[in-house]
């Protein structure tokens, strides 16, 4: 496994790759890495010959107030994982290599109808710090595949929709979910939660796959379906910000039948995502 700092010595590296008509898959992170991560690596590894796996905790993709500073960093650990299953190339770079002039005046990339609803309603800024870093990454490595998880729906469609856009010539693929034994979907953030936290949080998957199975037998009462599972994780002591069925595509009222249902609720300290994707029938 080759290791690099810079955007120069990967770039190196990447050309004689390329120059060998290899195709290069990059798998983005910021490290702090689970099993959940190493299913993407091994699905890139699948269908390309070389992979990238970036490391960077980017700040400009955390909110004001949020575990910017916390956020768990755990480099020795991820790169003893990555060496396990093989990994080709792993980029390393610090906050100079890739923010050289001042992190408030450099060039942002925005995609606007997905900017500022559900997650983007209540991280503002987020979704452009995460379009802003992927495009740069996906400009420094020019890969012809990039995975990224479901867990993170919204962001997801997000890079969609970017690489659409801009006319990237990136096949974005997506990756299942990866859970724990009682449905919580892994996360690095889940180490926020209390031991009492932890027995609770696979509540949230179980109410989402409730609403899931009531519109599979026919329910097409959604409000109340939203209703319903958000006071019940209110009354367990969740915080809920979103429980919403909406267009698996554009995130908006649903107007056909594929659906997924996006939801994000605070458990103690950690800030719980989940979502499940739904057919509705006629
Ligand atoms: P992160 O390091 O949290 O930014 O995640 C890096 C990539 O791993 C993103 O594409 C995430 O969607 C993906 N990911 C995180 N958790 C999971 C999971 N439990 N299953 C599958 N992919 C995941």
């Amino acid at each position: 496994m080759q290791e690099f700092l810079t955007i120069v010595s990967l770039r190196e590296s990447l050309a004689k790759i390329r120059r060998a008509d290899k195709k290069i898959a990059l798998v983005p992170t910021m490290g702090n890495l689970h099993a959940g991560h190493l299913t993407l690596v091994k699905q890139a590894q699948e269908i390309a010959d070389a992979v990238v796996v970036s490391i960077f905790v980017n700040p400009t993709q955390f909110v004001e107030g949020e575990d910017f500073d916390s956020y768990p960093r755990t480099l020795e650990a991820d790169l003893e994982y990555l060496k396990q299953i093989n990994t080709d190339l792993v980029f390393i770079p610090d906050m100079k290599e890739i923010y050289p002039e001042n992190i408030q005046i450099t060039t942002e990339v925005i995609v606007p109808e997905l900017d500022s609803v559900y997650c983007g309603e209540y991280r503002p800024g987020h979704f452009k710090g995460v379009a802003t870093i992927v495009t740069t990454l996906f400009n420094i490595v020019q890969p012809d595949i990039a995975i990224f998880g479901e867990k993170d729906y919204q962001q997801l469609l997000v890079i969609r929709s970017l690489v659409k856009n801009l006319n990237l010539p990136i096949h974005i693929m997506g990756s299942p979910t990866l859970r724990e034994s009682d449905g919580l979907a892994m996360s690095s953030r889940n180490k926020y939660l209390s031991e009492t936290e932890r027995l609770q949080a696979p509540l949230l998957y179980k109410s989402i796959k409730k609403m899931a199975t009531s519109i599979e037998k026919g329910n097409k009462d959604y409000k109340s379906l939203q209703k319903e599972a958000f006071s019940s994780l209110k009354d367990a002591g969740f915080k809920p910000e979103y429980l919403n069925i909406c267009d698996s595509k554009t995130l908006k009222k649903p107007i056909n039948q594929e659906l997924v249902i996006l939801a994000a609720a605070w458990l103690g300290k950690a800030r719980l995502i989940d979502n499940v994707a739904v057919q509705s029938y006629d």
